[in-house]
């Protein structure tokens, strides 16, 4: 079946030339899904948001949750700085209207593009675990390497001073923070989260929705737990020490400079990008070493981040000075 008559069908004569009672559970639901709406454009459209939607928010409650119990503040990354409810409630508001407002379109407009491309979409059955895994791979590194990019070049002049300090609002990020931005980021470093897809679709022609919504709920596990201000002794960077976590975005956030890549740590790495972080990490550790009572650590700790986050104001200010020669905008 081409693309271009998809609309002219209804659910039913999706399946016409499938077994259906071959598929697995999942490739079952996934036909009946595509059955029940009948238009498999606005079936594909629904069931992106909706998966959008309850990740996004299915994954920020655990640890609003988890800010509300002083038990968890042992691990808390900035412990002196607990998000309010207040706080949470206006980035909630913030974030759906940005979801609704810029969202909503984009994950609509997706769909077309994608299958255009070659990317299936009601079909099934599913392809396997073992070309899935690789594809997911690629759109980690791909996502990975253009956010390090486009995201130094929102630290720069008119940029940062006009759209990404609205992200920079919380010294000390939250889950739902995650996605708190003006709506130029949303777009541009949404960007690199379905480029990665669309480019795949194009060369190899073989790419499944589903791989798609995989990768996007782990890209959505990935920003918002980086955001979740939490470092446990069981987080990812400390069984995979490449995997960048919140304990290096946290550390983005309180100082504003570093750390600018979102998944893995090695293009900070490469390219220095996060010596300050690792300098802030050795004091850290060596005020530990000091340390001789818990108290004591926790007056080093909030005296080691006052004076980060006073290094990171003095550069954010020079920043917006650097914005301000050449427009008269204040
Ligand atoms: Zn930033
Ligand atoms: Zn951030």
């Amino acid at each position: 079946m081409s693309a271009s008559n998809i609309t002219l069908v209804t659910g039913t004569d999706l399946y016409a030339d499938t077994d259906l009672s071959s598929l697995s559970w999942l490739g079952q639901q996934w036909a009946a899904w595509y059955i029940y709406i009948g238009n498999p454009v606005i079936a594909t459209g629904l069931m992106s948001f909706l998966l959008h939607e309850i990740v996004y928010f299915g994954r920020s409650i655990p640890w609003i949750i988890i800010d509300s119990m002083p038990y968890f503040r042992r691990w808390k990354l900035q412990p002196t700085k607990v998000p309010t409810a207040q706080e949470q409630w206006e980035c909630t508001k913030a974030v759906l209207f940005s979801h609704f407002t810029i969202e909503l379109p984009a994950i609509w407009l997706f769909h077309p593009t994608a299958e255009k491309l070659g990317m299936s979409t009601y079909h099934v059955p599913f392809p396997s675990w073992k070309v899935m895994a690789p594809q997911i791979f690629f759109f980690f590194c791909f996502e990975d390497l253009f956010h390090y990019l486009s995201h130094q070049a929102l630290h720069t002049g008119v940029l940062y001073k006009y759209i990404h300090k609205i992200h920079h609002k919380y010294s000390a990020p939250f889950g739902l923070a995650a996605e708190y931005a003006h709506p130029a980021e949303v777009f541009i470093l949404g960007a690199g989260t379905i480029l990665g897809p669309l480019i795949y679709c194009y060369f190899m022609r073989d790419l499944h929705i589903l791989t798609v919504y995989i990768w996007i709920v782990l890209r959505l596990f990935q920003a918002i737990d980086s955001h979740s201000g939490y470092d446990f002794p069981w987080s990812l960077h400390h069984i995979v020490p490449f995997w960048s976590g919140a304990e290096h975005h946290d550390f983005h956030h309180m100082a504003f400079t570093n750390n600018f890549s979102t998944s893995f740590r090695w293009w900070d790495r490469i390219f220095g990008t996060d010596k300050k972080y690792r300098e802030y990490r050795a004091r850290c550790k060596a005020a530990r070493a000091q340390a001789k009572t818990p108290e004591q650590w926790v007056a080093f700790e909030k005296q080691i981040n006052e004076e980060a986050e006073r290094d990171g104001l003095a550069a954010e200010a020079e920043v917006e000075r650097s914005a301000g020669k050449g427009f008269k905008s204040d």
